[in-house]
């Protein structure tokens, strides 16, 4: 049997670079081996989580995640597309795997307390978003995924999803798989910093270059991109540890020994923030070029990617019933079975 992948994005906005280079390329090479059978999560119940009063900004979202995905190169015919909602029974699972976790195991979440303090929830932190980890949980072992494909910031909770599993076979019987989270191999890509230099791009952060973003915008933003402080003058000596533009170069250059080059020009002086962010310009945008083409072919047929997400909830749905009939036996819930 194929290893089953399960990972996927919150709807709470366009997909940037850093889920391209976090996840998303991973996805597409494991799609293209033949080796896995993929479901693609659109994960709009975890994002109403802290977005529970803007329903229309995660409704919107998700048609241009979906976008995203074909333009990176997912493709229906070989990855499963669904969307969270479509499938309650995840609820029903989430709710059995609530009393496997305790409030203080939630509160080390590394990953929950530093979101919660970027948006500044102070002691109304809805207790959705509290949950949110074990509600990821139930998505992942409600196909009984192997593997789970995915930037830095979720390991914490594919440990917790690995806890779960395993308080759940102890208690009611071997049911699921111990699911291994993957993470790029560098550690840029793992956690892509921002355009602002903030440790996170974060679609919620803005500070994000979008896969959909046009020649013009990303020019803007990688003008607006947060350098050297100090280097004020060319002739000023550099630095290129924590200078985005060498960051993103680092990433998504294909010419190492040019850049290599450039960087050691700068660090001496004599090298200017403005060539450096031209060359930038050509290299996103030649990496952007292509997807941001194939997404506008996309986006003139809507119907097609709609069908798209309502056949592969179908589809998903289908498979995580087969898993929680298994659950409700495990846990003695078929009362009424002749
Ligand atoms: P939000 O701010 O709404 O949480 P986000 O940008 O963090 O949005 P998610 O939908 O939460 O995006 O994450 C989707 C996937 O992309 C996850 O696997 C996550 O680890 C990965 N990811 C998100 N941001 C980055 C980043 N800056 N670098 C690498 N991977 C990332
Ligand atoms: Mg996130």
């Amino acid at each position: 049997m194929k290893k089953r992948i399960l990972t996927g994005d919150r709807p709470t906005g366009k997909l940037h670079i850093g889920h391209y280079v976090g996840s998303l390329k991973k996805r597409v090479e494991m799609q293209n081996s033949g080796e896995y059978e993929s479901f693609i999560m659109i994960a709009d119940m975890q994002a109403l989580t802290d977005n529970a009063k803007n329903p229309a900004k995660v409704r919107e979202n998700i048609i241009e995640v979906a976008l995203d995905y074909l333009a990176v190169g997912l493709d229906p015919k070989l990855s499963t597309i669904f969307v969270q909602s479509q499938i309650p029974e995840l609820c029903e699972l989430t709710f059995y795997f609530m009393n496997l976790v305790t409030v203080s195991r939630l509160e080390r979440n590394p990953t929950v307390k530093t979101e919660i303090s970027q948006k500044e929830f102070g002691k109304s932190i809805p207790a959705g978003f509290f949950t949110y980890p074990v509600s990821q949980a139930a998505d992942i072992l409600s196909v009984n995924a192997d593997v789970v494909p995915v930037g830095e910031d979720q390991l914490p909770m594919i440990e917790l999803t690995r806890e779960i599993a395993q308080s759940f076979n102890t208690l009611y019987g071997e049911t699921f798989k111990k699911p291994e989270g993957i993470v790029p191999e560098d550690g840029l890509s793992r956690r892509l910093p921002g355009i602002d230099g903030n440790e996170k791009m974060g679609k919620s952060l803005n500070n994000s270059i979008y896969l959909s973003d046009d020649a013009k915008t990303l020019r803007k933003k990688i003008f607006s991109m947060y350098t050297d402080p100090f280097h004020i003058r060319v002739e000023d000596p550099g630095q290129v540890e924590g200078n985005m533009v060498f960051t993103y170069l680092d990433v998504f250059g294909k010419n190492k020994a040019k850049i290599q080059a450039m960087k050691e020009h700068y660090i001496k002086g004599g090298l200017g923030d403005v060539v450096c962010k031209k060359y930038l310009f050509e290299v996103m945008d030649e990496f952007l070029l292509p997807i941001r083409t194939r997404r506008e072919e996309y986006a003139k047929n809507l119907d097609y990617v709609y069908n798209m997400l309502e056949e592969g909830s179908k589809k998903t749905r289908i498979i995580v019933n087969e898993i929680l009939a298994k659950v409700r036996e495990a846990i003695g819930l078929e009362y009424f079975k002749k």
